[in-house]
């Protein structure tokens, strides 16, 4: 959050109509993996329900990369972070091997708050699209001194032996020193910080079924407490990191877990835009993953068969549901990257 434009833009702010005028919040939720098929397997396997019945806008995006059909979660990630579909494994630099900036970047500089809550790593392609400009995603050790770098002022996540147990020997905890990195969601809920960093894992999550506690709605609504006891509008990123694992493993209870904890994270963010009318809630995939289909089920109780198409990516389209101030921007179908463009055009900034 950089201070000066912060005072620009509440003076100009103050003394007008406060909702009509105030900046624009913006939580963006990234299923990863999260196509149509895991949407309704997540919700048959949630009593029929999903809180995106709730949505009045849909949209449908195509994810493919610059030169692929089926694109991974960094051309994906990049497209809707950045605003141009790049090669696959490539974060936050197009085509023509320029830096891009991105939407969390560009809030930054207009004086907003920002953060991420993810359930991968922090490090992991999704997130580091926000953050990072590097070649190869498997650069977990450049992407976060990347990290440590930027101006995130809130982050939650996994992977903290990327920056403590580095082959540079380097302390990036100790070297963000702006930053209140804690141990624990408790000392999280209770740092008054204007920066702080959670590492939830020292490697990758494990997934729910595995023991992972599924509180990513309670990530999210601790932090939108405290973004909103602050004066300055925020854009948020919170990812269902593993709905994409679970597609990967061609596991459908694996998908249905996470799918149902990030259901009940979409709720917290839908809620909070109903109270808040000055915020836009879009919930979206990168891609889908597994091929997967519903082939037969039983009425009674929803009880799914479900078959796989393939342990990797699949090209269909994904959708869009979107809600609150400028929601209607993300209706009909269109490009992955359209997404960053039409979020640009809802906060007014350049
Ligand atoms: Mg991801
Ligand atoms: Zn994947």
């Amino acid at each position: 959050m950089k201070k000066i434009l912060v005072c620009l833009l509440f003076h100009t702010a103050v003394g007008q109509s406060q909702q009509m005028d105030s900046p624009l919040n913006i939580i963006l939720m990234i299923g990863d993996g999260m196509g149509l098929s895991q949407i309704s397997a997540g919700m048959y396997a949630n009593n029929n329900q999903t809180v995106l019945e709730e949505f009045p806008v849909i949209g449908l995006c195509k994810t493919h990369s610059i030169n692929n059909l089926v694109t991974d979660s960094a051309a994906g990630g990049t497209a809707i972070a950045c605003g141009e579909k790049t090669y696959n494994y490539v974060l936050g630099i197009n085509s023509k091997n320029k830096k891009l900036e991105s939407v969390l970047e560009i809030c930054e500089d207009n004086g907003y708050n920002t953060g991420l809550i993810v359930n991968s790593s922090i490090v992991h392609a999704t997130p580091a699209s926000f953050y990072a400009n590097v070649n190869s995603r498997k650069n977990y050790g450049e992407i976060a001194l990347q990290l440590s770098e930027s101006d995130v002022d809130y982050f939650i996540g996994g992977g903290e032996k990327y920056f403590n147990k580095r082959k540079d020997s380097r302390d990036l905890i100790k070297e963000m020193n702006t930053v209140d990195v804690v141990k624990s969601f408790g000392a999280y809920k209770k740092s008054n910080a204007e920066r702080i960093g959670l590492f939830t894992y020292d490697d990758e999550p494990p997934s729910i079924i595995d023991g992972r506690e599924p509180i990513l709605a309670d990530y999210l609504t601790a932090t939108l407490d405290k973004l909103d006891r602050r004066e300055e509008p925020f854009f948020l990123m919170v990812e269902g990191s593993q709905i994409d694992w679970g597609g990967h493993a061609n596991d459908i209870d694996y998908i249905t877990s996470e799918y149902i904890e990030f259901n009940n994270t979409i709720e917290v963010a839908l809620n909070y835009a109903k109270n808040n009318s000055n915020t836009l809630v879009i919930v979206t995939a990168d891609h889908e993953t597994g091929g997967l289909a519903i082939t037969r089920g039983k009425i009674k109780n929803f009880k799914m068969v479900t078959g796989f198409n393939t342990i990797g990516h699949s090209a269909t389209m994904v959708p869009v549901f979107s809600y609150g101030k400028f929601s209607k921007l993300f209706a009909g179908i269109y490009e992955n990257n359209q997404i960053f463009h039409k979020m640009i055009k809802a906060l007014g900034v350049n």
